[in-house]
């Protein structure tokens, strides 16, 4: 899968791309990352990317021009005129907000991915006219898109087939199975004082599973009760709820 990153700074998107599991998924074959320079296409001699608004205001706003020239490069490299650029989200704090069920959306629609960052007051309006959606990451204002791309292609990064080293840990992940990840220990089993739950020392998998899925349920209970309303549960689940929550009110 290819992301392209439109931006005024490629060198954020470049630098975060050079690490860790983006990285390992673009030498695994498995992802490219892109950054397009969008004040390669601007026409002028001072090589300008925004303009004071029209009607007055504070802020400049990205100009449409080199952003739009920007996305028909990536046109132009496909004969199809479809396949480089894929689906064309521009990120802007108004649009779907993203979630897991969005980037196993992304990731599995067979499309590459282009993701136009804004930056200072955000881009000349027209921009909309040539993406498929808009997209938020939050109910917050970023200073420019680049984070929220960054977020979006890590997210979906790790969902591609052969990304992860254990393709386990997305499935357990919080989120994919409906419910948040269970709580996770790892050397030493005592650290001031703070045992690590015997049940995982002791190496019996169907104690440890059980106690995994009970401390799942406990948590999202306690921390996102509204997912626990929708989360697919088995009888045995549904048992265990009660029971934490008689637990939790006690
Ligand atoms: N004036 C805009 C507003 O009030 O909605 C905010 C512009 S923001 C400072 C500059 C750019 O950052 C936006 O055009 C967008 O690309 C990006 N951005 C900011 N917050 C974002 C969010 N929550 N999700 C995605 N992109 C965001």
């Amino acid at each position: 899968m290819r992301f392209n990153v439109l931006t005024i700074f490629p060198g954020l998107i470049e630098y975060y791309a050079g690490e860790s599991i983006i990285k390992r998924a673009i030498a695994a074959n498995r992802a490219e990352v892109k950054a397009v320079n969008i004040r390669d296409f601007t026409t002028d001699k001072h090589l300008c990317v925004d303009d004071y608004p029209f009607g007055g205001g504070p802020g400049m706003v990205l100009k449409v021009q080199p952003i739009y020239d920007a996305l028909m490069s990536l046109r132009a490299e496909a004969a199809n005129g479809e396949a480089t650029q894929g689906h064309v989200v521009l990120l802007s704090p108004g649009g779907r907000v993203f979630t897991q069920s969005v980037a196993e959306e992304l990731a599995n629609c067979g499309k590459n991915l282009t993701l136009i960052c804004g930056r200072y007051e955000g881009v000349d309006e027209r921009v909309v006219e040539f993406v498929d959606e808009e997209m938020s990451i939050g109910d917050y204002v970023l200073t420019g898109g680049e984070l929220a791309a960054l977020v979006i292609i890590d997210a979906v990064c790790r969902l591609l087939p052969g990304v992860l080293g254990d393709e386990r840990s997305k499935e357990e992940e919080s989120f994919t199975s409906g419910l948040l990840d269970y709580p996770h220990y790892t050397r030493p089993a005592e650290f001031m004082g703070m045992k690590v739950p015997e049940v995982l020392i002791g190496g019996n998998h169907r104690l440890i599973q059980n106690w995994r899925q009970r401390e799942s349920l406990r948590k999202t209970l306690l921390h996102k009760p509204d997912m626990v309303n929708c989360a697919e549960l088995t009888e045995a689940d549904r048992e265990i709820l009660e029971q934490l929550k008689e637990e939790i009110h006690r």
